[in-house]
């Protein structure tokens, strides 16, 4: 029989569960205090549990753990990409990065992808499997044990469509926002999508104020279909009505993530309509110069193109920024650790 994945329950789950067992209620608040706040690396660790109840522990349910594989910290702003091993052998990639307000983890949401964005080396291979919420929140707790350093903000925008594993995904926000977890707040949390319209919607009925960013990377449905196939499912009229509808439940603004392709995405016209579209959501504007990926050739504009794009928004009302990727000086675009570990 499979056993259960216990860090994946919620607090009221894991009360049952153990009732269930005969055990008293502040056992279960003791475990899933060692499981999600203090970070313990296995029962074992769990020194104020009774040595029969840890063993028993063991027996009876699965403790989800990642291995690290390799870490690549960058010497320009001491930016660390994690590998780690999930427990069936797939590898999967995190970022923690270091910014003046706290420390930022980029975590995936899948072992691969299955959405097939032109530009993205994530999805190359293909999506493997969705990742429980467990292994989710491990990214987070390993990185934080690693560093040494607390994490205060959380982007889901690693390998992966979070709305393509929607049910783990919002069981890992109420976790990691919990109280008696590492109760990282969730206007500190971003999840990012491509535009998975039904999904957005049914994220804005869950009462949660986290930040959505939707990867927009092109004004019309034609040029977004040649980037994103996922367009061909949900048109990019539907997507926007379905952030308004975010927007307007959540009360909270929108990111619009948009990366500048050369030749592809940034002429005046195109920022022009970018403004237009982002102005009725609150939006801000999100730049990404594209990320070289070995395996295609999208080129990014020059300086003075992505310039005179980003003041393009400005002058139009748009508050914009102009994301330059951090640790350029290791596997630095999205997935290519993860690739490059899969090929060698
Ligand atoms: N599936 C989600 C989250 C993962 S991708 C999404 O699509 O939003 C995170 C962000 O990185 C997305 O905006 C994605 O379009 C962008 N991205 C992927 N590959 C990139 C590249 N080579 N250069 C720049 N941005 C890239």
């Amino acid at each position: 029989m499979e056993q259960i994945d216990i860090k994946s329950l919620t607090l009221e789950e894991l009360r049952r569960e153990l009732a269930g067992h005969g055990e008293k209620p502040f056992r279960a608040d003791q475990l899933y205090q060692w499981m999600h706040e203090k970070l313990a690396e296995n029962f074992t660790a769990m020194t104020n549990l009774p040595k029969a109840f840890r063993e028993w522990l063991e027996t009876e349910y699965e403790y989800v753990t990642l291995e690290i594989v390799e870490v690549q910290r960058s010497k320009l702003d001491g930016t660390c990409k994690y590998l780690f091993r999930l427990p069936d052998g797939h590898v999967i990639e995190s970022v923690l990065m270091r910014y003046h307000h706290g420390n930022s983890v980029c975590i995936s949401s899948q072992a691969g992808c299955r959405m097939g964005c032109r530009f993205c080396a994530s999805t190359i291979g293909g999506l493997e499997r969705n990742l429980r919420p467990s292994e989710m929140l491990e990214q987070i707790y390993r990185i934080q044990k690693d560093s040494g350093e607390r994490v205060s903000n959380v982007v889901v925008m690693g390998t992966g469509e979070p709305l393509d594993n929607y049910d783990h995904l919002v069981r890992f926000i109420r976790l990691l926002t919990h109280e008696k977890g590492l109760h990282i707040s969730q206007r500190n949390l971003t999840v990012s999508t491509c535009g998975i319209a039904p999904g957005i919607r049914r994220l804005a009925e869950e009462e949660l104020t986290i930040t959505l960013a939707l990867s927009l990377h092109a004004v019309t449905q034609e040029k977004r279909r040649e980037l994103m196939p996922i367009a061909n499912r949900y048109e990019l009229s539907e997507v926007l009505d379905a952030c308004g509808y975010y927007f307007q439940k959540t009360g909270r603004r929108l990111t619009l993530e948009y990366s500048l392709v050369a030749g592809v995405n940034d002429s005046p016209e195109d920022a022009k309509a970018l403004a237009e579209l982002a102005a009725p959501l609150h939006a801000h504007v999100n730049l990404i110069p594209v990320n070289p990926v070995t395996e295609r050739n999208f080129v990014q504009p020059r300086e003075k193109i992505i310039d005179n794009f980003k003041k393009n928004l400005e002058k139009n009302g748009i508050n914009a920024t102009l994301r330059r990727e951090m640790g350029r000086d290791i596997d630095g675009a999205c997935g290519q650790l993860r690739r490059k570990y899969i090929e060698s």
